[in-house]
């Protein structure tokens, strides 16, 4: 579903996003109200959009495209096509955790200034705000992880390739991220049951693969003379 446009670009949201959304508000524990739920939701969701226009923005900025973020349950994806330049793949990675670092004093100081004795809604904001808080820093330490293609692992491959060249630096970073994401698909699957984790464990190994074999279509067409379009 079509959400709207701002500054070029598109801003979509899956229609699995809402299920979740009813979800969430369905199994709340029974403490907490449907509208802190929904309150709650919708600013993760603004969070998480945030942070992908951080990606897309930053890599308008250094000549590349970016003209849609697609949000869905397990995040979001900011469709971004850098210049074939280890710097530019760089920023417009860097550029979404950046979006969430900046945040933490910003949520920090709006926790200080909601932390007087107020009862009621000023409570349950209070509230709201502690949850975001963690979630923010949350989001900033999973998406930092050195494994391909989270923020982290692509952050890697660009700093690898500065080294080791692109065809390489994209073929270790995502051998890492095949390893670590068979790895943690197994442990969430069958040792911890934990459904959500283990399906971004499977996102993680499927991307991966998609990424050496980027890799290897890459170094042929280098060897032919050619360069290859990333994405
Ligand atoms: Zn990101």
């Amino acid at each position: 579903m079509r959400l709207g446009c701002v500054s070029g670009v598109t801003v979509y949201v899956h229609w699995t996003w809402f299920l979740l959304a009813a979800m969430a508000v369905e199994l709340r524990p029974a403490e907490v109200t449907a509208a802190v739920t929904l309150v709650t939701l919708m600013s993760v969701f603004g969070i998480v959009l945030l942070h992908e226009f951080g990606h897309a923005l930053a890599c308008r900025s250094v000549g590349g495209r970016a003209d849609r973020i697609v949000l869905w349950p397990l995040g979001g994806v900011a469709f971004v096509q850098p210049p074939a330049r280890p710097g530019a793949l760089l920023w417009s990675i860097i550029a979404g955790p950046l979006v969430n670092l900046i945040l933490i004093p910003v949520l920090t100081v709006l926790l200080w200034l909601s932390s007087g004795n107020g009862a009621g809604a000023w409570h349950k904001t209070r509230d709201v705000l502690e949850l975001l808080w963690s979630i923010n820093l949350a989001l900033l330490v999973f998406n930092m992880l050195p494994v391909y293609p989270l923020d982290g692992g692509q952050t890697l491959q660009a700093i690898l390739w500065f080294m080791i060249g692109r065809v390489r630096s994209l073929r270790v970073s995502a051998v890492i991220g095949l390893i670590v994401g068979v790895a943690a698909a197994g442990l969430m699957l069958f040792w911890k049951q934990e459904f959500w984790l283990a399906l971004i464990a499977v996102f993680v190994v499927m991307r991966s693969w998609q990424g050496l074999r980027m890799a290897k279509v890459m170094a042929a067409a280098e060897a032919m003379g050619y360069e290859v379009e990333e994405r």
